[in-house]
């Protein structure tokens, strides 16, 4: 099995790392897996991180192990899958309850049980990570379009509020690397769908060379996150796009469906560990 002897490569949001140790959290990118399905002279080996047709489970399994360890500091930390369906449902492990054995259909997650890793899946979807820093809640969203349209992020940070006791002035959010408005050309019907939704969708578009319109999901999200109460100040975006980045990321539409998958993840660390890295 040809390796990538680095230590997987995860985006971290720096502040969190230095404010609250006990927050897990990473973005994944290509780099430090096993996988050979989707590599190239470029990039020899993948952290493909979904259990994709192309790909053998053995190597994905090595690559979420890689990956657990490297946002919580081992291996055996518990990835929390969802089903992802492109929806605006969110799910809830609360702390007294047992790992849910068959992923629950949703596209959001989140939880108050310390130890285990909430995990979302995207290739171009954005990824949102959500966490409350005072009760330590955390929250893992998937936002493709079709899930922005339905304002999983707004509903999901809704759902923390109400269910778990969450006050927006605690909460902290960072949205990962997805498909930007540098690559992401929509039609009209999608156009007509944002503008049914959000009052003010002409901003999340922009015209493109050839006269089409391109959609900025990043923004949409962010909104999302300052309508659900969150300081402006407390959301970072970390950038980069998954679609014109080939080096660095998975993407669905720059791989023609052909691809692997990056992993968000977030937890509580068990009492008593430590941060990783
Ligand atoms: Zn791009």
């Amino acid at each position: 099995m040809q390796t990538d002897t680095s230590t997987p490569s995860i985006l971290t949001v720096p502040s969190w790392r230095q404010q609250f140790p006990w927050l897990w959290h990473g973005f994944s990118t290509r780099a430090g897996g096993v996988s050979a399905a989707y590599s190239s002279h470029v990039r020899p080996c993948d952290l493909n991180l979904g259990m994709t047709a192309e790909d053998d489970p053995v190597r994905v399994r090595e690559n979420r192990q890689r990956l657990a360890e490297q946002a919580s500091g081992s291996r055996m930390t518990p990835l929390l899958l969802i089903r992802q369906v492109h929806s605006g449902a969110s799910v809830i492990l609360r702390r007294d309850q047992p790992l849910w054995s068959e992923a629950p259909r949703a596209d959001g997650s989140l939880t108050d049980q310390p130890g285990i890793l909430l995990a979302v899946q995207t290739a171009d979807c954005i990824p949102v990570l959500v966490a409350d820093v005072e009760q330590r809640v955390v929250a893992a969203f998937h936002a493709g379009w079709r899930g922005t349209v339905q304002r999983i992020v707004e509903q999901g940070v809704a759902t923390m509020r109400a269910e778990l006791g969450s006050k927006p002035q605690h909460l902290v959010a960072a949205i990962g690397p997805g498909i930007g408005p540098c690559c992401y050309a929509v039609g009209n019907d999608l156009v007509a769908q944002f503008a049914e939704h959000f009052s003010d969708s002409a901003q999340l578009f922009r015209a493109t060379t050839d006269g089409a319109l391109s959609l900025d999901l990043v923004e949409a999200n962010r909104r999302q996150l300052l309508s659900a109460g969150i300081n402006l100040e407390q959301i970072v975006a970390l950038g980069g796009c998954t679609c014109c980045q080939p080096e660095r990321f998975f993407s669905y539409r720059g791989q023609h469906g052909k691809t692997g998958r990056m992993m968000s993840v977030i937890g509580i660390a068990a009492s008593g560990a430590l941060t990783a890295v």
